[in-house]
């Protein structure tokens, strides 16, 4: 949600990542089948109709309802995003009074900070929805009059403007209302957030307070946009899905022309950031700020089963194509820039990725809407893989403290969580942890569908349920210990006889294929062994579309089981994704494994997970809520020995599931380890650089300088890279590091391996480098006699020279005009 990371390519991603997207190829598979209609040919069971009575996802609700909620309600008001509401309140009135030029400055940090008080509101919604509480429903009845005082008379809503009306309270606030809106101004933004909190507030308690303050800005959009312009496409995408909703709620279709009105603005000359470089039919891959974009591909999946474009469809449906063949992480986490938070080219998905948890969250509301359409449980697999794993780990088991990005590798001290080191309470830009709130309290509104004669069984957790089937309401029982365990006892219960399809996802995973594409495989792609009984008698069922279906007359009592065999499985990446060559990863279910540096003697460095190593899953009820882990024999760990040899010794490890990691502390994480030790990467063996006291020139806030001292020298230009240092954002000129040693060192050589971002940030190679050392005198002369100062991307540039008598030594780097540059890694060679 955040505009862009403070990293190299900050505001340059749209310009400089273009191509002919007229040119793709098209679609991965056929689109599917159309139905158009007045909406999605199937239908979700409400949330409301859909209880968990025990286990991994009864626990979370549990602590979304009693931690999350109150702790989110309270973190409104101590960040101060519902002063903001109050301030604007007060101008209204004190301008109205006659008070010409009373204005108040903004109390938080960006003009997008009313959204999630929007969607706390949401997110309370639903659990009053399922869970009673006067209480709490007084409470958001009074929150929402502090926003209806803010509503400007004609309906225009929108904080930084209300109380700052003379001049733009920020930069990206235009003069004029919407004029930028689709850059950062996030007015749209706001109330596709406002009308989602709207509908879900009037669902829950029959008060139309909020949906008032929603027609109200909804009816004024009317008047400024609804003649066609001017044509503006929203910066940041959910008003479109916010637009369905609306329509669905009052049946006012003026709401729906104004979803598919903002949807056809796009691609008149905007950038890929915010998805506005083509026409959205157009589109053929997933590109740009990644919440934005499946936000938008979910409100294009809207509308598209609301007015039946095909068009809409092909579009998504490509783009889906192009996310799950090359841009998925194994955690089903997407967006794996850092820089723009942005979806990286195909297979770009480096371990140190950024991956937004709200960017899982708009995939799954993307992957469910492409279910509903379809009816394929394809969608609803990769539904399952980022609910798991890539969606779960951006909350602590607490449920009170959130991470931002969910990288699948980690160093164990980083503060690469927006400044925080580790799952923080609540971020300047607290997009994701709202957005936990909502999608765990309706949780149960993905679990089963209907469409005519069919009842499809979405996700397996215990609990039960009432669907609405052929006339009657049908109650649906649910016993399973699932994700531990395969083993899923549903009870059928129709109120009369009843004949009608049950529809039970068969798991891409059970089935030997971890995505729908070739991006991962199992080493093993047998598939999985499952059984079927009704009434204790097995039944071959047909697999339809990923489904096993059971069509007969179905009677009150009526028991299925399911079992599925959940073998540990062994997983590689495509060849094409450098960042796990030779390295292997391990699931069991629908969980993605990782290790955590506490399981494992304190660290993760050089450990090999060979073919033939023993997995053993463990259920472990006293840890991390209760989870099952792997315990793994016939691992190593490869070492360096002080001569610089390497030595192997075997290794006994432990794997946790990825949601699951650090709930217990700051500890080194890894989703991929080594396959065999010709695989491991070793720091260097320390040199005079390691222990020396490091001095730069310039570095910005977040960017850490000792890790070009850290060992971690990139080989080659397909190497897995190590962090890099860089000087962004300044350009031009001359920069400096420099290592001060603690005695007066004989130094001979250097080692320099340069970093560039060209292609996607503003970092190029230095236009020249030279070195200078300190003499006992403390004068700075240039070395000399150096070998040619050459200049190649991310491998190792060695330079030698006679030795120097050096108290420090410094590396002068010229950068390239208008461009800014950086290293991986600067060592010292000191003369034997
Ligand atoms: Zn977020």
């Amino acid at each position: 949600m955040f505009p862009s990371a403070p990293s190299p390519s900050r505001g340059a991603a749209g310009r400089l990542r273009c191509y002919a997207v007229s040119a793709m190829a098209g679609a991965l598979a056929a689109a599917p089948a159309f139905a158009a209609g007045s909406d999605y040919p199937i239908q979700p069971v409400p949330f409301t109709a859909v209880s968990f009575t025990e286990g991994l996802w009864h626990d979370r609700q549990e602590t979304n309802n009693r931690v999350t909620l109150p702790f989110a309600l309270g973190q409104l008001e101590t960040s101060k995003r519902l002063q903001n509401f109050d301030l604007a309140a007060d101008i209204l009135k004190r301008r109205a009074a006659g008070e010409a030029g009373a204005q108040h400055k903004p109390v938080t940090e960006y003009p997008f900070d009313d959204s999630d008080v929007y969607k706390v509101l949401e997110g309370a919604a639903f659990c009053l929805s399922v869970r009673p509480d006067p209480k709490l429903q007084a409470q958001l009845e009074t929150i929402i009059a502090r926003v209806a005082a803010a509503q400007e008379p004609d309906g225009y809503l929108y904080t930084w403007r209300t109380m700052h009306p003379d001049s733009p309270a920020h930069e990206w606030i235009g003069q004029n209302r919407w004029e930028k809106d689709p850059g950062l101004s996030h007015e749209l933004y706001n109330l596709g957030h406002l009308y989602e909190a709207g509908v879900a507030h009037e669902q829950a308690t029959g008060s139309r307070s909020l949906l008032d303050i929603c027609l109200k800005t909804a009816e004024l959009l009317q008047r400024d946009f609804g003649d066609g312009e001017p044509r503006i496409a929203p910066g940041h995408e959910v008003v479109e899905m916010g637009l369905a909703k609306l329509y669905r709620e009052t049946g006012d279709k003026r709401w729906l022309a104004l979803a598919r009105f903002f949807l056809e603005a796009r691609g008149h000359g905007g950038g890929e950031y915010s998805q506005d470089h083509a026409p959205v039919v157009d589109q053929r891959k997933a590109v740009g700020h990644a919440v934005r974009a499946n936000y938008l591909y979910s409100g294009m999946a809207d509308v598209a089963a609301l007015q039946g474009d095909p068009r809409y469809l092909e579009a998504i449906n490509a783009i889906w194509g192009n996310v799950v063949g090359k841009k998925l992480h194994l955690t089903g986490g997407v967006g794996a820039r850092a820089a723009g938070e942005a979806y990286g080219d195909d297979y770009e998905l480096p371990n140190r990725c950024y991956n937004e948890t709200c960017a899982a969250i708009g995939f799954l509301f993307w992957n469910h809407r492409m279910f509903l359409m379809s009816g394929d449980a394809k969608y609803m697999d990769v539904f399952e893989r980022t609910l798991y794993n890539g969606f779960l780990s951006g909350v602590s088991l607490s449920g009170d403290r959130f991470f931002y990005p969910n990288p699948l590798e980690y160093d164990g001290k980083t503060k690469n969580n927006h400044g925080h080191a580790g799952r923080a309470p609540w971020f300047g830009c607290a997009c994701c942890p709202p957005n936990v709130l909502r999608v765990l309290a309706s949780l149960g509104g993905y679990a089963y569908a209907v469409r005519d004669q069919d009842l499809f069984v979405n996700l397996y957790a215990a609990g039960e349920a009432r669907a609405e089937l052929g006339g009657q309401t049908l109650r649906l029982t649910q016993e399973t210990a699932y994700p531990w365990n395969g083993a899923i006892r549903l009870g059928v219960n129709p109120q009369k006889p009843a004949t009608f399809a049950l529809r039970l996802r068969i798991p891409g995973w059970t089935r030997g294929a971890p995505v729908p594409s070739d991006l991962y495989t199992y080493e093993d792609a047998n598939p999985a062994a499952w059984t079927l009984k009704v009434n204790g008698k097995p039944v071959s069922a047909a697999l339809e579309s990923g489904f096993a279906v059971v069509r007969r007359e179905w009677r009150e009592g009526d028991r299925v089981e399911l079992d599925l065999a959940m073998p540990v499985r062994r997983v590689a990446g495509h060849a094409k994704i450098k960042d796990v060559a030779g390295l292997v990863a391990l699931e069991r279910g629908p969980v993605v494994y990782t290790f955590e540096g506490l399981d494992n003697d304190g660290s993760l460095q050089g450990l090999v997970l060979p073919a033939g190593a023993d997995t053993r899953p463990v259920y472990q009820a006293a840890l991390l809520g209760g989870v099952t882990t792997l315990e793994v024999d016939g691992a190593k760990r490869v070492s360096r020995r002080e001569d610089g040899s390497l030595a192997e010794t075997p290794a006994r490890l432990v794997a946790i599931p990825y949601a699951a990691w650090n709930n217990r502390g700051l500890s080194p994480m890894a989703v991929w380890l080594a396959r065999s030790a010709d695989k491991v990467r070793l720091p260097l063996p320390p040199t005079i650089a390691s222990t020396a006291k490091l001095g730069v020139s310039f570095a910005r806030g977040g960017m850490d300088p000792a890790v070009v001292k850290d060992g971690q020298m990139p080989q080659n230009a397909t190497d897995g890279f190590p962090r890099n240092f860089d000087f962004w954002p300044h350009k031009g000129g001359t920069e400096w590091l420099s290592y001060e040693f603690a005695k007066p060192e004989r130094v001979s050589g250097a080692t320099v391996s340069w970093f560039s971002d060209e292609g996607q940030g503003e970092c190029r190679l230095p236009k020249a480098w030279r070195l200078l050392y300190k003499n006992e005198a403390g004068e700075w002369l240039p070395v000399p006699g150096v070998s040619a100062y050459a200049i190649r991307k991310s491998e190792p540039v060695k330079v030698t020279f006679p030795p120097v008598v050096a108290r420090a030594l410094k590396l002068e780097l010229d950068l390239a005009d208008n461009f800014s540059a950086g290293l991986y890694e600067w060592s010292v060679e000191s003369a034997k």
